[in-house]
């Protein structure tokens, strides 16, 4: 197929290897994943927060921005979440290819999906994070007033109330941030990153 197209794989001259070396830090895929209002977007942006101060390159992919730029064609079917997340995942293997810890923050509420994007990786550089949230906790929580939208029938496909969430079997990380802090949540994922000597 590729042949077909006449393109060819250019190997670069720098590697990633390389640049963990530069760096002196790995880089990964923190792909986190849970329910609206679990606190994805917020522990995100701390984790990137906090590992910026600890200087290392880091970036956020927050599942929201991407739809403003990227991804702004795409809907919430779950053929359009799946073809959003494939080009996430693709965005992701250059970043982390680029050396870059780098900080996913996406619903992904279909195993299937997930999987397709770990399987871009080696098993050290996907770690994948489950926000574990009762739906009575986000539906609560409620930021951006969209579990009221839903309820009242005005979004469709919404996760948890009209469209299934498919809880990770075996995640790398599971975080109850129904009932810990921010700091604490954020604590749990910079432990493992470190024991796993990725930083
Ligand atoms: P998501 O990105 O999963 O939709 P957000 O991060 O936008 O969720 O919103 C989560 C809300 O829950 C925020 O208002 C945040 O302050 C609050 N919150 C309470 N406890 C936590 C926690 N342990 N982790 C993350 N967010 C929390």
């Amino acid at each position: 197929m590729i042949t077909e197209r006449n393109i060819k794989w250019h190997k670069p001259r720098i590697t990633k290897k390389d640049r963990w070396g530069s760096n002196q830090h790995q880089s990964a895929l923190v792909w986190i994943t849970g329910l609206s209002a679990s606190g994805k977007s917020t522990i995100a942006t701390e984790l990137e927060h906090r590992l910026f101060e600890k200087k290392i390159k880091t970036f956020v992919l927050d599942g929201d921005n991407v739809r403003h730029g990227l991804n702004k064609d795409l809907g919430f079917s779950p053929e359009d979440r799946r073809e959003n997340l494939r080009r996430v995942g693709e965005v992701a293997k250059l970043l982390v290819e680029a050396g870059i810890l780098t900080v996913a923050a996406f619903i992904s509420p279909f195993a299937s999906d997930r999987d397709d994007i770990r399987k871009l990786f080696s098993d050290e550089e996907f770690v994948e994070v489950y926000l574990k949230c009762d739906l009575a906790v986000c539906e609560s929580r409620d930021p951006k007033g969209l579990y009221k939208k839903a309820r009242r029938g005005e979004i469709p496909d919404f996760t948890g109330i009209s469209q299934p969430y498919e809880i990770p079997a075996d995640p790398e990380i599971t975080v109850d941030t129904g009932k810990l802090g921010i700091d604490q949540s954020v604590d749990a994922i910079i432990a493992y990153l470190s024991e796993e000597k990725i930083i």
